[in-house]
């Protein structure tokens, strides 16, 4: 997805992302009524509301927000839309000043996003850790270095933050592998 496709999607009418983010199951699809232990149905709501939609139990009649239970629901007077825009900001390493301007949002709100953010892939790494080699006894090389040359001759752009690139080769293979 690109910026052209994130803009279409986050300012295109609040049906369709609401489809799209259940298709790519970051919202409920549906939300399960606890109590009932029912589906929700998708009913519309004050035209005002940020995102006009809500869950409703048909048994019931409880409501929940459209995006509850998901990372959205952390932020329920932002508009999905500008949500949307702001997770591909971030995973794009955009400052969060400059976020908050392109969005019309203030710093304080879209560094609560970025932190959120950083928060949901720190939990996932800690408990889905990244196990490269594992079992059988190989020896298994690790280093870091610090990308930060200085460009030729004064030409091009220095990278904006410094770049770490960490790397581990294992004789598992031969070749070894890294
Ligand atoms: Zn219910």
């Amino acid at each position: 997805m690109n910026l052209v496709d994130v803009t279409r999607l986050s300012n295109g009418p609040i049906t369709d992302l609401i489809s799209w983010l259940q298709r790519e199951k970051l919202i409920a699809n549906p939300l399960r009524c606890l109590p009932c232990n029912r589906g929700m149905v998708l009913a519309e709501r004050d035209a005002n509301h940020v995102d006009g939609y809500l869950w409703r139990c048909t048994v019931c009649r409880q409501r929940n927000l459209s995006c509850e239970g998901s990372f959205f629901a952390e932020f329920p007077r932002v508009p999905l839309g500008k949500l949307v825009l702001l997770i591909y900001l971030w995973s794009l390493h955009e400052l969060c000043s400059k976020s908050a301007d392109m969005v019309g949002l203030t710093r304080n709100t879209v560094g609560n996003v970025f932190a959120m953010l950083r928060y949901l892939c720190k939990r996932d790494l800690q408990s889905r850790p990244i196990t490269p080699f594992g079992g059988r006894v190989f020896v298994v090389k690790c280093d870091e270095s610090q990308f930060k040359h200085k460009s030729k001759y004064e030409r091009g752009q220095r990278a904006r933050d410094d770049v770490w690139v960490f790397g581990v080769i294992s004789t598992e293979y031969s070749p070894c592998r890294g």
